[in-house]
């Protein structure tokens, strides 16, 4: 007998499902993700000699992340003449449904493996996959946790979600 096969119409009242779903019960939970390098907005790129041209101008709008703008004459306050700004952190807010776990529920297999876990980060968007397991810190309701193992990704037919398990730190 042929296998049935999942219509595309399914597919997309599933998505839609657990987007709503997460819009209605989900928490916010706080990211706190490794900054990067950018382009100082304060000053011009010199792109031959790779550093800060050492003229004024910036960038608009100016990004809240990075003080300035500070006008000047001579070196640039902001990059110091290196023409780039290192962004200590980036906090990103994303949605999960998150589940406090409590008695026997605790006990968890992550990947063969027993753990004690506090919570279990239900229906996250796999897209911020990448950005939960990056993360340097992350914040349920305030409280700091930490992962336990790598999340678990979920879906019909397409990847469109993932569960974590986490305790408190
Ligand atoms: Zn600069």
């Amino acid at each position: 007998m042929a296998q049935k096969l999942i219509d595309k119409s399914t597919l997309q009242l599933y998505k839609s499902g657990m987007t709503s779903l997460r819009e209605s019960l989900g928490r916010k939970i706080v990211l706190y993700l490794p900054g990067g390098e950018e382009i100082c907005p304060n000053c011009v790129w010199d792109s031959v000699s790779m550093c800060s041209a050492g003229i004024y101008f910036p960038k608009s709008p100016y990004p809240s992340n990075i003080p300035g703008p500070f006008e000047f004459t001579g070196i640039c306050p902001v990059c110091k003449g290196v023409g780039k700004y290192t962004i200590q952190e980036v906090i990103k807010k994303i949605k999960a449904v998150p589940i406090w776990l409590k008695g026997k529920d605790r006990q968890v297999t992550v990947a063969g493996q027993s753990f004690e876990a506090d919570y279990m980060l239900s229906n996250v968007d796999i897209k911020n996959y990448e950005r939960m397991t990056l993360a340097k810190k992350i914040f349920v309701d305030d409280v700091e946790v930490e992962l336990i193992g790598r999340p678990k990704k979920e879906g019909l037919k397409d990847l469109i979600k993932f569960t974590a398990y986490a305790r408190a730190r």
